[in-house]
Formats: C-alpha cells, structure tokens, sequence
C-alpha cells in the first residue's frame, strides 16, 4: 500500500509541481525523515555530535552543519520552504528583520561601496542607512524610485545594490519591481526587495525580475503576534555567503527554533489569511474614502491610487495595509486615537489582531529623548497606518465610524 504523503513528497522533490498553498502546507518537510511526524518536530540542541572526525570533516565540508546557529533542521525546513513559495534558489532566515538587513548589506557590502535605496523605508531600516552603513564607509544614495529613470543618475560605479519596498511602509506606495530590475541589471547592479507588506502569497518579486528578497517573517508570515523572524531568499552563491559570514560570523542573529516551528505553522494558513486580510482592508480602504471626515486614503487597490496599475500587475491582491489621513491631521488623530474599542494601538503588523499606529505621535514623544528624531520622508504628521487584522470587517468598520464621530 502506497504512502500519499510520502508518495506526494519522494523522488527528493518534496512537494515541487503542487500549488502555492499545497507547498505552503508540505515543501521541504518529508514526515519519513522524521519518525513520520505529521508535524516538523522542534529540534532544541545547540551542538550536533559526529560519528568519527571523517564524518566530523564532511559535515564542515557540506558548510557547517557543526554548530546551531549555521544549522538547525526545523529551520531549515522553513528556508527551504520560503526560498521556494518566491521562486528563490535558496534561503536564510535569521532572527529578525532587521538581522536580515544587516545580514545582508554587512555581508554585501564593503567600504567604499555604494547602496541605492528609495527614499521612504521602514523607520528603523532609515535608522540603519542614515545612522549605521555611514559609520563602515558605505554611501547610501536615497532616490525617488516611483520614476524608475531617477536610477540612471543615482548608479554610479560603484553601486553595488538597489534595495527598496513594495508596498512601501507606511505609505502603502508601489513601486514597479520590473522597471527598477531592468534598470539595475542593464547596469550590472543587483536589486534587493523588501516585500513584507505583500508576503510570497500575493507577491514574488523574483517573478517580476528581482535577485534578492527579504522578509520580516514577525509580520504576515507568522501572521499571529507572537514571535520574531526574517528571511533572505535569493540565487544560492549569494545565499551561501549571506549564510557563511553574515549569519556566521557578522551578526550572529540565529533564528530560535521554537520561533522557526511557530512561523511554519503560521505559513500553513498564509493564503486564506492574505485574502481576507486583503478583502477586509478594501472594504475599510472603501468606507474611509467616503468618510466626511477623512482627508486621503492610500490602499494599492483603491481605484484612486496612483500606483493601482503597477499593483494589479505585480500583487494579486492589495494586502492588509492602508494608510489615510484626517481633514483634521494630527490634533484630529489624537482626538479618535484614545476612543478605539477594537482596535489595538500598537505598532507592528500583519497580525490577526487589527493595529493601528500614528507615527507622528510616537516620533513627537521620541525627540523628547532624541532630537534628531524625524517623520520618514514622505510621511506627514497626520498619517494614520492600518493593519486591517481577521475580525468581522462589520466590527473594524463599526469601531473606526465609532472613533471618528467626535470630529
Ligand atoms: C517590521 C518591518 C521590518 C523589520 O522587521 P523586524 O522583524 O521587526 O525586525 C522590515 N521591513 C518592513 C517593511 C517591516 O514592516
């Protein structure tokens, strides 16, 4: 009698030729591996022992399955799985996003070099490029990559990657993946994507002409607020260096296997997630729009969005984050924010539970502290960032009309 799981899984494939949610749910795990375990078993061991100093030899010569911070097999399940569900050769995943960063311009990157970024990013990865690669010599050259002709001028010899979101945090922008890869590549530069607010379920850059692609797995991947991760997912020879210095040596941010075991949970039921999270932020995306009190609304599938085009090409659908702004800006934000009942203030996002988080408030509390401190370029002091979660989109539409009736 034949096996279906094993037969669906042998011939070393495990699982390639199925469709995105039947690798989401099996590729890279073989159960005969694994006493027939339905579930990847958690392997807590921070050392492997070897048979014989041959078999001890081997195993460094196969690129340090020695020690668990290069090697843990439920780990790798995860890396085999991500680099797959994009369309990559290989996979990293490391301890948080911000690692995968680091990883990845620390081990890329030398002195001298050059890094092309778009102008708007993640905050802390703004913190990164403004306040860290300057302090190795690297040179970060900010652009506006929504002209895509703005990266003629900005490579220059020494560029040696394009790296930017889409859609870009918080703004909810797009930027065309395959114009700025062609650009890149005609130059002979590589272009990395952060593309955590989409996930592999609605978005594989590689697809679109990208090298590289870097998640924070804390968000939509794991998708339930509860633990910390991030993925490089790209050609194997750089995935091996990524690998062999960056998580090695440079930065040392292994992922827990307790946190590789919950993300690939989390991934099983990533595609049913995106779609209601997409479905719900529409919806929300729609009833903001035709809101008295709401100045602009920024969601990739909104037909007022300027880049909705781009999007529908790229993305099969819009994602769970929207951006919008009150007629009535900061004081009006302050205002609705304390009368939420549902949703939760805090930053972070891609959970099932709805987030919402205005940036203005938070860097006005921080300069307090940091002078310096500072709005992401193209983000202004009335911008209102929403991560629309899995509750009854009744509910969340309830609750912001609820909030909204003091203005
Ligand atoms: C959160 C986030 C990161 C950083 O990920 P962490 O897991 O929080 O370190 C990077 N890029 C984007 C777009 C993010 O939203």
């Amino acid at each position: 009698m034949t096996d279906n799981k094993t037969s669906i899984l042998d011939g070393g494939h495990h699982g390639d030729g199925l469709g995105f949610d039947s690798r989401a749910i099996h590729y890279g795990f073989n159960p005969v591996d694994f006493g027939r375990a339905v579930q990847p078993p958690v392997f807590l061991t921070s050392t492997y022992g070897f048979e014989s100093v041959e078999a001890n030899e081997a195993a460094a010569a196969l690129g340090g399955r020695l020690y668990a911070r290069e090697y843990n097999p439920t780990t790798e399940i995860l890396e085999k799985r991500l680099a797959h569900l994009e369309g990559a050769e290989a996979g990293l995943v490391v301890s948080t996003g911000m690692a995968a960063f680091g990883t990845l311009v620390l081990s890329l990157l030398s002195q001298g070099d050059e890094l092309v970024v778009h102008k708007t990013l993640y905050s802390n990865t703004i913190s990164m490029i403004e306040q860290g690669l300057p302090r190795f010599g690297i040179k970060v050259v900010p652009v506006d990559l929504s002209q895509p002709s703005n990266l003629d001028e900005a490579i220059t010899d020494k560029t040696r990657l394009v790296y930017f979101e889409t859609p870009v945090n918080p703004l909810s922008a797009i930027l065309d993946i395959e114009a700025i890869a062609q650009r890149a590549h005609a130059r002979g530069v590589k272009v990395a994507v952060d593309s955590t607010f989409a996930s592999p379920a609605l978005q594989r850059p590689i697809e679109h002409g990208a090298d590289i692609v870097l998640h924070s797995l804390t968000k939509y991947i794991n998708g339930h607020g509860d633990a910390l991760g991030g993925a490089l997912l790209g050609d194997a020879e750089t995935l091996h260096k990524l690998h062999e210095t960056g998580l090695r040596y440079i930065t040392g941010a292994t992922l827990s296997p307790h946190s590789a075991f919950l993300i690939l949970r989390g991934l099983k039921t990533l595609s049913l997630r995106m779609d209601r999270h997409s479905s719900s932020a529409l919806t929300i995306a729609q009833m903001l729009e035709a809101h008295p009190a709401v100045g602009w609304v920024s969601y990739p599938f909104l037909d007022s969005h300027s880049g909705k085009a781009v999007a529908q090409k790229q993305m099969s659908q819009g994602s769970g984050m929207l951006a919008f702004g009150l007629k009535s800006g900061f004081d009006g934000a302050r205002k609705i924010f304390d009368r939420f009942q549902l949703l939760t203030r805090a930053v972070s996002l891609g959970d099932t539970d709805s987030l919402i988080y205005h940036p203005a408030s938070i860097m006005r509390a921080r300069q307090a502290i940091r002078a310096d401190a500072h709005l992401v370029d193209g983000v202004g002091d009335d911008l209102i960032r929403l991560s629309v979660g899995l509750e009854n989109v009744e509910d969340l539409v309830a609750d912001l009309r609820g909030a909204m009736q003091v203005l």
